[in-house]
């Protein structure tokens, strides 16, 4: 009986203490650059209010269990293979539901938002922030974007490359997405959506000042999609705002100023990138191993990320090969043969899961004082 007690005592304990270790890790996922705050989203999300499988409330759970901070409701306004069963005569039920199952001391942010599903051209369109979902149905597509428009939304190309619409599977422009950006009438695109990474798009976005998302455009659950469980995670857009407030997320959206995690990769303009693996990665000397001309630095990073990095400096290590990896909370030491003392040196290095255009990695260079 004894024996089984403290074995109930250890299990409690281990578990404990993984849930512990666990929750830390994933609650903040990467740290802020100082002064703003990243919020963790999906903004494209399916209920059986369209032809997702689930209630909205499951919607909520998976959320909250995967620790996010933000999602949006984004059912097919037109689309509807589940009337029959669930007629859905007001669009903004599904948000509705999901809004009043969450809890009173949640911090999950839940906004109403519609996808307004046309055939190309302008193809399948997500309107987030937005008021009331019914006034946004219209049977021409304009009208609906120019309601959600007219409602203050964030409004956002789904799935450019999408090969039921585009069967090369390549994102481009049609002169009807040119007048939208040029009216300011479409603010983003999906660069990823649900397992797709579309690199025409990211260049889409850079060029058209449009904002990057990534979206798990979730229709089953994120569990089987995803192996959450296994670690695994859902794309997530970071939204890098001034604060934490439903107005300066709005405002950030609208202001491009966001990133994209998917799978260990992470995706966004040079400005919004750099700073947050700045805050993320953090180099500091430990001085010269005593006796020798060799310095010793720790790489740490403080991500849910695993970063890849390559050396671009004109030392040589000494037990690393340019190759360093840093698994996601941990350390690395490196060691550089310096040739003579000094007291700085210039480490940089390309980010190599870190894209900052579509071919483009990230560079980033640390002058650390030994
Ligand atoms: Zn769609
Ligand atoms: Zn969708």
């Amino acid at each position: 009986m004894a024996s089984l007690f403290k074995n109930h005592f250890y299990v409690g304990l281990v578990l404990f203490f993984s849930f512990e270790c666990f929750s830390q890790n994933i609650n903040s996922f990467f740290k802020a650059p100082n002064g703003k705050y990243l919020i963790s989203s999906d903004l494209h999300i399916h209920t059986v209010f369209s032809d997702g499988s689930v209630w909205p409330d499951i919607r909520v759970d998976e959320a909250e269990k995967e620790l996010l901070d933000l999602i949006a409701i984004t059912d097919h306004l037109e689309y509807q293979p589940h009337v029959k069963d669930i007629p859905n005569p007001d669009r903004n039920r599904s948000f509705e539901i999901a809004r009043s199952h969450r809890k009173k001391d949640s911090d999950l942010k839940i906004i109403n938002g519609a996808e307004i599903t046309k055939s190309m051209s302008p193809g399948h369109i997500n309107a987030v922030f937005i008021k009331d979902a019914n006034r946004i149905l219209h049977k021409d597509s304009l009208s609906g974007i120019l309601e959600a428009n007219k409602q203050g939304a964030f409004v956002f190309w789904n799935h450019p490359n999408w090969v039921s619409q585009r069967n090369d599977g390549i994102a481009k422009l049609d002169p009807y997405h040119v007048y939208l950006i040029k009216n300011k009438l479409l603010h983003g695109i999906e660069v990823v959506n649900e397992n797709t990474f579309s690199e025409e798009a990211f260049q889409l976005a850079l060029e058209n000042n449009l904002t990057v998302l990534g979206t798990s455009d979730i229709h089953g659950l994120t569990e089987w999609s995803y192996n959450i469980s296994l670690g695994g995670h859902r794309p997530i857009t970071f939204v890098i705002a001034e604060s934490k407030s439903n107005q300066d997320i709005h405002k950030a959206l609208l202001n491009t100023k966001t990133f994209i995690w998917f799978n260990n990769l992470l995706i966004g303009s040079k400005n919004n990138l750099i700073p947050v693996i700045y805050s993320n990665l953090i180099i500091t000397s430990n001085g010269y191993k005593p006796n020798t001309i060799l310095a010793e630095f720790t790489i740490k990073n403080n991500s849910s990320a695993k970063m890849k990095l390559e050396y671009l400096g004109e030392y040589n290590l000494h037990e690393n090969s340019k190759m360093i990896e840093i698994d996601p909370y941990s350390a690395k030491r490196i060691v550089v043969k310096t040739e003579e003392f000094r007291k700085r040196v210039i480490l940089p290095f390309r980010v190599l899961n870190a894209l900052v255009g579509p071919k483009e990695n990230a560079v980033i260079s640390y002058k650390v004082s030994i």
